[in-house]
This record gives C-alpha cells, structure tokens and sequence, in this order.
C-alpha cells in the first residue's frame, strides 16, 4: 500500500502506522498540518474492511480537521487517528492503552479527543499513558461538545436559509435530519423550538424513538430521508452521503448537517452546484465541537464560547457571498478560505522563525 500517491494524500506532514500485537490495536495517526499549532482531531475507531481504506479515511478526515480549525479561527492544526476494529467488539483497556502509547510517542504534535467509536471515558483511559488528549474538562453538558456542534449547525443553517430565501426565520421551514445520536437530535431540539416542521431517520431504533417521544418530529424511513421534499437536509449520521447519483435525487434546496466528510468525492462539490443546491460545507459549519473543545481547555464563561461558535454564521456568509460572485462551489471557496489563513499564519511566523 502506498501512502504518497494514496488519493487522500495532500502534502501531510506526518503518518504513523501503530500495531500492538499483544492487545491487537491497528491503528493510524495522520497529522496534516501544523501551521497554527499543535494538530488536534478525533480518535475514531471503526470496523474498516482494511488498511487502505483507514488510510483513505484518516488522510481525509485531518486534512478536514486543518481547514476546520482555520476557518473557526483556532490555534489548531489538523490531525486525526484511527483505530481499525468494532468498538462494539474489540475495543479494550489494553487496546486504548496501547493507543495512548502511540499518541504519547507524536510528542504533542497530535492532540485525541473523542469521535465515533470512542466516548470521553475511552479518551480518559488513554490519558493514564499521555497528556496529549483534550475534551476531558467539563462543559455544561459533561464534557460533551456535541450540543455546541448542534448549536453551530443550526446558526449555520440560518444562515443558509436567509441567504436562500431571504428571513433567518425557521418557523415554516421543513428540515429532514439523518441520524439522530449526539449531534442530530441536538440540532432537532433547536429547530422544533422555531417551529420547524422536522423529519427525522435513524437506523438505531432508541435513538428514533427518543427523539420522536422528546421532541414530537415526524419519523422517516433510513432510505427516504436525504430525497425528501423539504427545504433543508441536515446529515448527521456518517460521510460520503453525497455521490452522483444521490446529488440527483435531492429535492431539498439546502444540505446543511454535522457529518464529517458529506462529499464522496471532490466533483461532488461541483455536482451540488450545477444542481442549484445551496451546499454548507461540513467543515466550516460542524466547528462547535471543536471549539466547544478549545474552550473547555480555557475554562471560559459559557457567553464566550457562545460568541465564538456564532461566528461560524460569519464564515458561511462569507463563503456563500463568494460562491455567488465567482459561481463556483461552496465546498471549494470554504477550502480557499482556510488555506488563505494558513499563508497569512506562515507568513506571520515566518519572520519570527528568521530572527530565532
Ligand atoms: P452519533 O454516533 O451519536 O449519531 C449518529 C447517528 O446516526 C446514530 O444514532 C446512528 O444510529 C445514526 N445512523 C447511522 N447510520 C445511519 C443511516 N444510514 N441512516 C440513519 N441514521 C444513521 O454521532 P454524532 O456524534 O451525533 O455525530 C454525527 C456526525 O457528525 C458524524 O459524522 C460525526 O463525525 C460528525 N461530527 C460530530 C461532532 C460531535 O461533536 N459529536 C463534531 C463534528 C462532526
């Protein structure tokens, strides 16, 4: 397997492979890049098919983490790791160990926290072998970022709604959300609150449920839910929704969700375009989590880390004005963005590193 010429490889700076045979982790760790600071981004553990596409997925998800934290303006850079395995299954106390060992072994150039697969308590397990972790404070909702990341998701789909048809308003607005875990059901409690007419699908039936019985939305079928008739598609279940031919079979106006890594591919991005859809970049919009992250490692007041996830609404302004002007995808003017505050970033330090 190659890793220079892997399709996902975009210049990172760093890729380790782990393996411990004694608790039988596999795993990758891919830092990106580290232009504004140390790189911090989930540890995901996931039943993969293989090697190559873990590899795919971890290249993929840092060089997203990189862009996220420039655009949320953090001093973060882009790494991710992950685990090839069940969580279900094969997750253990040694297993994590060992993972806290390889993470200790990036000396701080990669920073874990929790992603799919892993919770806080996992994260805890491995910080018995390396300080290099975050999200293990406290926050208003036990460490949790997930609502901060819904809190982001929905100001970001405002946004998108007020751009597209003129009032902020939610009230009349219909929203079609895939998945309702951590995040989903989080962004379905702030849309039912205006008065959103929301449909929700979820494989995991609890999950459903809940949601149904809290919030009274209106379940769907897993396999109906992104070809709705509504205004906005929110994903929030897993990456890669968007390929050809679902791209077709939107009838939503808007795609707005937490999912990390919504485009199959980068053609996609163009597809959303020829086809009129107001696309919000995942990486741009679903930052709350991040920052929330960020925040709980500054101990700051509630208001502020508030003031700070709002101006993920800012950004997408930004982005969906510039779409508009040059006619090109949201998805690749929102890269353009990031990597405009990663030269500004070099070319700050770069004096700095001269006189030192
Ligand atoms: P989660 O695991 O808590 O929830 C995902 C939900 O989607 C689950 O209930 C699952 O049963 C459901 N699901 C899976 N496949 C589905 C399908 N085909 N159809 C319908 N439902 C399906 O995860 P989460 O923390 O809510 O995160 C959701 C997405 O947002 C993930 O892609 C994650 O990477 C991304 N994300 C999360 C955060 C965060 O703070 N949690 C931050 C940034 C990005």
């Amino acid at each position: 397997m190659s890793v220079f010429s892997a399709p996902a490889y975009d210049d990172h700076e760093l890729v380790t492979f782990c393996s411990d045979s004694h608790s039988g982790l596999r795993a990758i760790i891919a830092v990106h890049d580290s232009t504004l600071g140390p790189a911090v981004g989930g540890c995901r553990m996931f039943p993969y098919s293989g090697e190559e596409e873990a590899l795919h997925d971890v290249l993929r998800l840092s060089r997203g983490m990189t862009y996220k934290s420039a655009l949320a303006g953090l001093p973060f850079g882009g790494g991710k790791s992950v685990i090839i395995g069940d969580p279900h299954k094969q997750k253990s106390r040694e297993l994590l160990l060992a993972m806290g060992d390889f993470i200790d072994a990036q000396n701080g150039r990669y920073i874990a926290a929790e992603d799919s697969g892993t919770a806080v308590a996992d994260i805890r397990t491995m910080s018995e072998r390396t300080r290099w972790v975050s999200g293990l404070e406290d926050n208003e909702h036990g460490g949790d970022p997930s609502p901060s990341t819904a809190l982001g998701v929905y100001l970001a789909m405002r946004t998108a709604v007020r751009h597209r048809l003129g009032s902020a308003d939610l009230s009349g607005i219909s929203v079609a959300i895939q998945g309702l875990g951590h995040v989903g059901y989080h962004l379905a409690r702030h849309l039912v609150a205006d008065g959103a007419t929301v449909y929700g699908a979820d494989v995991n039936a609890a999950n459903l449920e809940r949601a149904v019985t809290d919030l009274g939305l209106t379940p769907v079928q897993p396999g109906e839910i992104l070809q709705l008739q509504v205004d906005v598609v929110a994903p929030c279940a897993m990456g890669a929704v968007w390929n050809a031919d679902s791209i077709d079979l939107l009838r939503a106006g808007i795609v707005c969700g937490a999912a990390n890594n919504q485009l199959a591919g980068e053609s996609d991005a163009v597809h959303m375009l020829d086809r009129g859809v107001l696309y919000c970049p995942d990486f741009l919009v679903n930052a709350g989590g991040i920052i929330d992250v960020h925040h709980q490692g500054l101990a700051s007041p509630a208001s502020v880390k508030r003031t700070h996830i709002a101006r993920i609404e800012t950004s997408l302004g930004k982005v969906l004005q510039r779409s508009d002007e040059q006619q090109r995808p949201t998805h690749v003017i929102a890269q353009e963005l990031a990597e405009e505050y990663l030269n500004q970033a070099s070319r700050c330090a770069a004096p700095l590193q001269a006189a030192s």
